[in-house]
């Protein structure tokens, strides 16, 4: 095969155990007047993490604006209104601190905060505008606090069109983070599901970016490291969440996954679960992603096994002495195992709300809104192919 392909990562990462103080002194803040994103839950500012991002800009100079509201599945009514306090405020930089919801909120609040009109203007796919934004965007600075959406290393931003059930991906050159702070520090009071959860996505990612048409070398080593590094140390996040050491794997295992994102891309997979909580915005999108995951990718490998077994042998597994016609499964086997590890292999649909009747609905939404995910897939998939898939998810 030629290799052919283009590579793009221009953010500045600054990765490692207590580098968040580096705020209070890196030259590498874009601006004077910072718009710090957060989350209504709370958990910024109990935990203690947004006073020591505002005191540690302070000792650089940097006056900050706050803003608190974004919901697990992040909306795009706060984008808008979000840049619209900018605006008033003159910020001159947005910094996301939190999950990948306030993150992907940030990205997209930096772009409205220099364009005209309104966020789904913007958007491809479903109802969206498709508009090219006039204007760059505001730089982002991005510090996770949880370890799988990535967004600290792509110019990924998902965000939902709630009265559409809309739930969209969009990015472009200038939503890639300028700098990000990845603190494993900041990840050892996630709870358990969360922790499951978002671990999932991760390693989602990895596998995704590993198997789509567009994977390139650089993506391939490290989908392959991200794979295994989740495979072996989230079930031990899940049960100690306070060691550090593994937080930090798990770190890097989730921006390695990221740049993956930058660099390959995810696929239908994806696009099946962003209907999902699009329509149910209670599931949170990892565990969408792990209760699609068994029928999802045994579907694929029945229909195009390449490349599974390098990733069951990144997650163990004695490749070599299964017979080759079973080698594709052998992932299969160990992602089952990996589930029940985390104590995910209860997680059911029908637990959240999501019926059998829906399924025609979900298939559709995925076409509309995520469809340029299924032309990189592996396998071409048609409606019926997805019903099938959502229906063996049921079973
Ligand atoms: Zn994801």
């Amino acid at each position: 095969m030629n290799l052919d392909f283009n590579y793009y990562m221009p953010t500045r990462l600054i990765f490692g155990v207590g580098r968040l103080k580096k705020l209070a002194t890196t030259r590498y803040l874009p601006g004077k007047k910072a718009f710090i994103v957060i989350g209504a839950s709370g958990a910024m500012r109990k935990n203690g993490y947004l006073d020591r991002v505002i005191e540690y800009l302070k000792q650089n100079s940097v006056e900050t604006v706050v803003y608190d509201k974004i919901l697990p599945n992040p909306v795009s009514e706060h984008v808008d209104e979000g840049a619209g306090i900018i605006k008033e405020n003159k910020c001159d930089f947005v910094l996301g601190l939190g999950g990948g919801s306030t993150i992907d909120s940030s990205k997209s609040i930096a772009v409205m905060a220099v364009n005209p009109g309104k966020y789904w203007d913007y958007i491809n796919g479903g109802t969206g505008g498709g508009k090219i934004p006039p204007n760059r965007a505001l730089p982002i600075v991005a510090i996770p606090t949880t370890a799988g959406t990535g967004t600290e290393a792509d110019p990924w931003t998902v965000i939902t069109k709630s009265d559409s059930y809309e739930k969209i991906g969009w990015g472009n050159d200038y939503t890639f983070p300028v700098l990000s702070i990845i603190d494993p520090e900041l990840m050892v009071s996630l709870p358990e599901k969360t922790t499951a959860y978002t671990g999932m996505d991760a390693f989602f990612h990895a596998v995704e970016t590993y198997l789509a048409t567009v994977h390139q070398p650089s993506s391939d080593h490290l989908a392959l490291e991200a794979i295994r590094l989740i495979t072996r140390y989230l079930p031990i996040a899940v049960r100690d969440g306070e060691n550090i050491e593994v937080r930090e794997k798990l770190a890097w295992a989730s921006t390695e996954a990221g740049i993956c994102e930058s660099l390959s891309s995810c696929i239908s997979h994806h696009s099946m679960e962003h209907a999902i909580s699009a329509y149910y915005p209670n599931v949170a999108h990892g565990a969408g992603l792990v209760m699609l995951s068994v029928a999802y990718f045994s579907y694929i490998a029945q229909r195009n096994p390449d490349r599974f077994s390098d990733m069951a042998k990144a997650m163990g597994e004695d490749v070599d002495n299964i017979p080759e016609k079973k080698r594709s499964f052998a992932f299969i086997t160990a992602l089952k195992r990996l589930i029940k590890d985390i104590g995910l292999e209860d997680e059911r649909l029908s637990n959240y709300g999501v019926k059998k009747g829906d399924i025609n609905k979900l298939a559709q939404n995925s076409f509309k809104t995520m469809g340029e995910l299924y032309q990189i897939t592996p396998v071409k998939l048609s409606l019926d192919d997805v019903v099938k898939i959502y229906e063996n998810a049921f079973a």
